[in-house]
């Protein structure tokens, strides 16, 4: 019997509407939902693919306990890991302290609502503030600017696309990423429509991507950002383009911001950042005069050295210009939901609240950043971390520095314990693997991206089909470990861990239902007739609801969170920041600069075992402008060795133009070697590899890992003729 069932993809932001066919309790097709007013049938190759890592001979689908080195596991009862890993935990934390734990929460489980809850309310159960994530990978910089210009790490501005004249996009590539910090499936639609209106979008970028391919280029040299960005403000401040009516309502501390930025002029930039200063001088009059516009950066801007400089610099084009909750600016956003308020009360919107115990970086949004956690197992003292929780995490891979010191450092852990769908780089290296469900195998609310969507919607599913009989959803599993170890459960209310240790353990799904019910849009319990609650986004709307078409637009300062209700312009981390800038000197010894790079048919490192995305002969290719293919001897197709102060990758390489000259692009994700056959058959290397690890070498503000940007040289890799058989690709 054959059914179609509909549901969401849950692997990144636009949760697009998709519809599962399935048969005999299988799924054997993945399409997009047409009836879903969201995304309206789109989905992309990622989607569909999806079902595959359902029935992939590879996936964890029963626990796993390590049996010899790496990578080497057996099968185990559920019981037999539960009680072992719950004893040895408790131990641990009774010895040493709640803080001898720690977790890593990766991307996938991020985009379901129940696992994220449950992995915060373990920590809390066991008493930790060790909560270590891949958002130094990511946004982290993004929302370290964010509370220190509108005093809150929850207050994500978004792109208001569908309603802007001029929109520029640095470091962004939605096109393939599909957005990021934004929610919205028909993104490529909404960039079309501002062409057709005769507004413009303009790209800035190292490489001719996709996105930039369509609209207007700016190429800019790799990790060069911040100067550009300081010209840009510098132009608009010294041709008295800014809305000082909006500046002198609404900000501090523009004087001291205007001195700071005096030297950036367009001429002292451009050898910089290799645009032109005619270039950045017309692009910054332009931009100003438009009727609106945003300027709206994401992961190519962030992760780089001077990444919240670069995010607090784009913000400041639009604070300037007067485009801050503004129609066709850069707006607070609406959710039925309101996420700031939720994870304010949470305690999660924080920033600087929790230091990494050896490095002493700052948490963002609660969670501290990865290159922090190596030292903080290995370092003796108060606070080490001695036993690791890695949830759907892959650091080894991820972290910048490719995770170097990370797998000697796990092995010295006391206890390590992983939830995942794979035996990856990181939790080969664990004693014990618990298997987690898919998104299809799982009801959910996209809780998360709620206040991020651009025509804000809400949609609930259940699990199309049933797990395997050995697999667990992650919140079952942390609720099971916290009551073993006599915790209750795993709650962040200490009233629900009484609760449950006197029987009543409450499921997440009564609790998302009080949210959506108690919602801007909910139900009130029956007091609100159209209201929503999670059975009737089931029943009256099972294909989603659009609840509103246009993002409201509220005064500015009912939204800013700083104690005066002003945008601090003069805040001391962004002019401290403009001081290092001006200082910094760049090394001549390493003359190129490498890049990441994402791809269609991949999601950071945990899709490549799947044959619809990596079929036979895909291979990595790092992206190389002619000149710098012919001043290192190098052709199309060959392998090259790409070298920073502390690492190395061989990687083939592609000549193209669409790449700025001195600026390699390589593709992330790559270089496996975990329990992933068709992942590891395909060989790459790891572009974090050439990422520079060492403390004084992350970011500051954020601790961001600087994957944009790297100082590198390029050279032609000696082959024998065994390897030049092997390891020559045709492109
Ligand atoms: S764009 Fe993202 S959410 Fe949409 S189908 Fe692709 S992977 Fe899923």
């Amino acid at each position: 019997v054959s059914e179609d069932k509909v549901t969401f993809c849950r692997i990144c932001e636009p949760f697009c509407g998709l519809v599962a066919t399935v048969e005999d309790g299988r799924i054997v097709g993945v399409r997009g939902d047409r009836d879903n007013p969201f995304s309206q049938g789109f989905c992309c190759a990622k989607g569909v693919a999806m079902a595959d890592v359902v029935t992939d001979p590879d996936r964890v689908i029963e626990p796993l306990r390590r049996c010899g080195g790496p990578g080497e596991f057996v099968p185990v009862p559920w019981d037999e890991a539960l009680d072992d890993v719950a004893r040895r935990l408790r131990a641990i934390v009774d010895e040493q302290g709640g803080h001898a734990f720690g977790g890593f929460i990766g991307n996938p489980p991020y985009f379901s609502y129940s696992a994220p809850m449950f992995f915060q309310g373990f920590l809390d159960a066991v008493g930790t503030k060790w909560k270590y994530g891949v958002n130094a990978e990511d946004a982290a910089s993004r929302i370290a600017a964010n509370a220190i210009l509108y005093g809150s790490a929850a207050l994500l501005l978004k792109p208001d696309l569908w309603r802007t004249d001029f929109a520029i996009l640095i470091g962004a590539n939605p096109l393939v990423s599909h957005g990021s910090v934004v929610s919205e499936p028909r993104i490529r639609e909404a960039l079309d429509a501002i062409a057709a209106r005769g507004g413009r979008v303009v790209v800035i970028d190292p490489r001719r991507t996709e996105t930039a391919r369509r609209y207007e280029h700016v190429p800019v040299r790799g990790g060069t950002d911040a100067w550009l960005l300081a010209a840009l403000c510098n132009v608009i401040i010294e041709h008295g383009l800014a809305d000082r009516a909006f500046v002198d309502a609404h900000t501090t501390g523009y004087d001291a911001f205007a001195a700071a930025l005096a030297r950036f002029t367009p001429e002292h930039c451009a050898p910089r950042c290799r645009v032109p200063a005619t270039t950045i001088t017309a692009l910054a009059r332009e931009f100003a005069a438009a009727p609106n516009g945003v300027v709206y950066g994401r992961t190519g801007t962030c992760t780089q050295r001077f990444g919240t400089l670069n995010n607090l610099l784009q913000d400041a084009i639009n604070i300037l210009t007067g485009r801050i909750e503004r129609r066709g600016g850069w707006v607070v956003g609406w959710g039925p939901i309101d996420f700031e308020a939720y994870a304010e009360k949470s305690g999660l919107s924080t920033y600087g609240a929790v230091r990494s115990r050896v490095t002493g970086l700052p948490d963002v949004n609660g969670q501290l950043a990865s290159s922090a956690l190596a030292a903080d197992i290995t370092t003796p003292g108060e606070g080490q971390v001695r036993a690791l929780l890695t949830m759907g995490a892959n650091p080894v891979i991820s972290s910048g520095g490719g995770g170097r010191d990370l797998e000697d450092a796990l092995e010295q852990l006391e206890l390590h314990f992983s939830l995942d769908l794979y035996v990856n780089e990181t939790n080969k290296h664990a004693q014990y693997i618990f298997p987690v469900t898919t998104f299809f195998e799982r009801e959910d609310v996209p809780l998360l991206v709620m206040g991020n969507m651009l025509r804000p919607a809400v949609m609930a599913t259940e699990a199309v089909v049933a797990p395997p009989p050995g697999v667990r959803q992650e919140w079952e599993i942390l609720n099971e470990l916290a009551r073993r170890m006599g915790l209750g459960g795993a709650y962040s209310a200490p009233a629900l861990r009484r609760l449950a240790k006197l029987g009543l353990r409450v499921k997440p799904r009564p609790m998302i239902d009080a949210m959506l019910r108690l919602s801007d849009a909910g139900d009130r319990f029956g007091l609100r007739r159209n209201g929503i609650s999670f059975k009737k986004l089931l029943t009256r709307h099972p294909h989603g609801v659009v609840l509103q078409e246009e993002l409201p637009i509220r005064p500015l300062e009912t939204r800013l969170r700083t104690a005066d209700r002003r945008i601090p312009l003069g805040a001391a981390p962004l002019l401290e920041q403009l001081r290092r800038l001006a200082d910094f000197e760049e090394r001549g010894d390493f003359p190129l600069r490498v890049i990441g790079m994402r791809e269609l048919r991949s999601q950071n490192t945990w899709m490549h075992n799947v044959a619809r995305l990596m079929p036979d002969g895909r291979v990595q290719r790092a992206l190389v402008h002619p000149d710098d293919a012919t001043a290192a001897g190098l052709e199309d197709g060959r392998l090259a060795t790409i070298s920073s102060e502390t690492g190395t990758v061989t990687v083939a390489i592609e000549v193209t133009t669409d790449m700025t000259p001195g600026t390699i692009a390589v593709p992330h994700g790559w270089g496996h070697n975990g329990g992933w056959r068709r992942a590891n058959g395909a060989g790459g290397a790891n572009s974090n590899e050439l990422a520079l690890a060492r403390p004084a070498d992350v970011e500051a503000l954020a601790g961001m890992s600087i994957l944009n940007g790297i100082p590198v040289r390029l050279a032609r890799t000696p082959l024998t003729p065994e390897a030049r058989e092997r390891d020559t690709v045709s492109i």
